[in-house]
């Protein structure tokens, strides 16, 4: 079966294909660095490492960029606020991003610029130039500058709004708009005494430029002018979406995106997060309550990315006894390849990547893991499945876990480790102890730490580091 999303734009499932064979540009909206990103932004984030890890499993390169914004209204007055240069006050959110993603296994993408960044600006202005000359842009009484969404035909494809409403909108002058349409959005803000020390040189004089521009700049400066995927939450559809498109296809005149991919927005506790409700959580609050980054990662991920997703401290706990399950099972699998004789198989069946291929379906591929647990639980209580059966079943879950990232201590034992065990056997049979540490310490050196039991001797991996 063929990889098939669904594509906001024409609001449809798709048969997916990169536009250079075997390579994909993805192109991730990040977070904005003024605060600790919220649990909903990681619902994107979890969907958006899926997507890559999926597309990896099946064999696509993937060249991905996820921004940083360190540069809008908000950060500026978070800045102003505490009274320290914008820098200074990006950094610490920019360090507690990458932790967070750490703890959520979160892949890291290949780029992640910040729009700050002189190659980027420098961009940015010379888009901006280019819109301008060509007539897509103008300059208003402020000093600010405009993208003319009545220029560009296409304008409200993506949100699918009536395109002629929205580019015959009234003109409007008052106080708060100097633009020709209430629907024209800002490139580039002239300087504002609420800015304090962040500015640019421009030919447009002091200034900064709009968000929308800073996304559209960073996209084609990195991946060129067409992006196979481009992700974020819903609420990034309109307008931001919708403005990068108008920009980098006025500027370039090629088709931007071929795949739009959007997550519905993370609901907690059957309602909107906002402080007042009392139902805001960063990462970090959750794990001080106890849950840790595999448990949020699960609770994130088990809902498919278009389905409306309330997150709970019930569908945590959930989350922590379908993990349980599946260390479980992996520890009882482990111990039964101890006596493997094979390299042990891959699962002939695909299905998990199957149900992955049909627009992530997550619920589908989750169902095939643990309908596996449940019948290969059965078989092992029955002493019905073999130990290689079992090393073939732990191949099998080290594809499942590259692409759901649980992190389940599925390293299966090579046939090397295999062969220290049955030396070591041998040694401690013919009381030869010296022999028998010896081999001990190869088989940790491994990755394994053995103890003696009396049922024989047992592995557990060495633990690994990690949230
Ligand atoms: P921001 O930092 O607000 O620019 O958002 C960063 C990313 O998180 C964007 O892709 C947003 O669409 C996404 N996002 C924000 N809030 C939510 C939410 N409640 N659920 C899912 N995604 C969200
Ligand atoms: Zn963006």
């Amino acid at each position: 079966m063929p990889l098939r999303f669904f594509n906001t734009l024409t609001r449809q499932v798709e048969d997916f294909t990169p536009r250079e064979a075997g390579k994909v540009r993805l192109y991730t909206c990040g977070p904005t660095v003024y605060n600790f990103a919220h649990i909903g932004n990681f619902r994107a984030y979890v969907f958006e490492d899926l997507l890559q890890r999926h597309l990896e499993y099946r064999g696509l390169k993937v060249d991905r960029v996820m921004n940083l914004t360190d540069v809008d209204d908000k950060t500026i007055r978070g800045c102003r606020t505490c009274g320290v240069p914008l820098a200074d006050f990006t950094a610490p959110f920019k360090k507690a991003f990458f932790e967070d993603l750490d703890t959520l296994r979160i892949k890291r993408a290949d780029h992640f610029p910040e729009a700050t960044a002189p190659e980027h600006i420098a961009r940015m202005i010379e888009m901006i130039s280019t819109l301008t000359a060509k007539g897509h842009a103008y300059r208003a009484e402020d000093g600010s500058v405009y993208f003319r969404i009545r220029s560009f035909a296409d304008y409200g494809k993506l949100a699918h709004f009536n395109t002629e409403e929205l580019r015959d909108g009234v003109r409007v002058r008052n106080d708060e708009y100097e633009k020709e349409n209430v629907g024209d959005f800002a490139l580039w803000k002239s300087y504002d005494e609420a800015d304090g020390d962040v500015s640019w040189e421009s030919p447009w004089g002091r200034g900064r430029p709009g968000w929308h521009i800073e996304c559209s700049a960073m996209a084609i400066g990195i991946l060129g002018p067409e992006l196979d995927i481009h992700c974020g939450g819903e609420d990034n559809i309109f307008p931001h979406h919708e403005a990068e498109i108008a920009q980098s296809e006025c500027v370039t005149g090629k088709k931007f995106v071929r795949l739009w991919m959007h997550c519905r927005h993370l609901q907690v506790e059957g309602s909107k997060m906002a402080k007042s409700a009392g139902n805001f959580f960063t990462l970090r609050d959750l794990m001080e309550k106890g849950w840790s980054g595999r448990e949020v990662r699960y609770a994130l991920i088990s809902v498919k990315y278009r389905e409306q997703l309330n997150f709970t401290l019930e569908g945590l706990a959930a989350a922590r006894s379908a993990l349980q399950r599946l260390d479980e099972w992996t520890t009882r699998l482990r111990e039964l390849a101890q006596s493997a004789s094979a390299e042990g198989s891959a699962e002939n069946s695909d299905s998990f990547g199957e149900a992955l291929d049909d627009d992530l379906n997550i619920s589908a591929a989750l169902a095939v893991v643990f309908d596996l647990i449940r019948t290969t639980n059965r078989h092992m209580d029955e002493s019905s499945l073999t130990p290689n059966e079992a090393l073939s079943l732990l191949n099998w879950l080290k594809g499942v876990n590259s692409v759901l990232g649980f992190d389940v201590e599925a390293e299966s034992i090579t046939p090397a480790v295999s062969d220290l065990l049955a030396r070591r056997a041998t040694a401690r049979a013919a009381k030869e102890w010296k022999s028998s540490d010896t081999l001990r310490d190869e088989i940790l050196a491994a990755g394994w730490v053995v103890k003696d039991t009396k049922e024989g001797q047992k592995l557990t991996p060495l633990p690994r580091g990690g949230g």
